[in-house]
C-alpha cells in the first residue's frame, strides 16, 4: 500500500515520488540487486545471505549536505524472527547523493497511520523517516516546491 504526491514549482518543474510498498515487487528488487544496480557490495551481500527477505519502500531521498533530492528506495534485508511478519533488520542499502556523494536521508512524506501503520511490528525494520520532509528547492530556479494532491494505491 502506498501514496504519491506531486511537488511542483511555479516554473513548471515537478517531481512525483511514490511512498511505500506495492509499486515494485520483491522479485524485481532482487533482480536489480543481482544485476548490481545498488553496487557490488550488495550484490555480494545477497550472494552470501540468500535466505534473508528483501523489503522495499518507495521514498524521497534528500541529501542533508547539499540539498539535492530524488526519488528512490529504502531497501532492507530482514530476517523473519517470528511468524506473522515479525522481522529483524539485518542491513539496509545506503543511497549516495548523485551530486556530492554524502549519504542521503530517506523520507516518507506521510503521517497517515492508515497508509503507513506505525505500530505494525514490520515498521520497526524501516530506516526511512516518517514525515518532517525538508524544504525542497527547485533544481531549475531555486524556488520552494509546493506539495499537490495525493494518489493512493493498494
Ligand atoms: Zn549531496
Ligand atoms: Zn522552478
Amino acid at each position: 500500500m502506498g501514496i504519491g504526491f506531486t511537488y511542483k514549482c511555479q516554473c513548471g518543474y515537478s517531481i512525483e515520488p511514490h511512498y511505500g510498498g506495492g509499486f515494485f515487487s520483491e522479485s524485481y528488487v532482487e533482480e536489480e540487486i543481482k544485476k548490481g544496480k545498488f553496487g557490488s557490495k550488495w550484490k555480494e551481500f545477497r550472494r552470501e545471505h540468500p535466505d534473508l527477505k528483501i523489503q522495499e519502500d518507495g521514498v524521497l531521498c534528500f541529501c542533508p549536505s547539499c540539498g539535492f533530492f530524488k526519488k528512490g528506495f529504502d531497501i532492507r534485508f530482514v530476517k523473519e524472527i517470528e511468524k506473522w511478519e515479525k522481522y529483524e533488520l539485518i542491513a539496509s542499502v545506503e543511497v549516495p547523493c548523485d551530486k556530492c556523494g554524502a549519504e542521503m536521508d530517506l523520507y516518507l512524506d506521510c503521517e497517515d497511520e492508515y497508509v503507513f501503520p506505525a505500530y505494525h511490528p514490520d515498521w520497526q525494520t524501516r530506516r526511512c523517516k516518517l514525515g518532517g520532509i525538508p524544504r525542497l528547492r527547485c533544481p531549475e530556479c531555486g524556488r520552494t516546491l509546493k506539495r499537490g494532491g495525493a494518489i493512493h494505491w493498494d
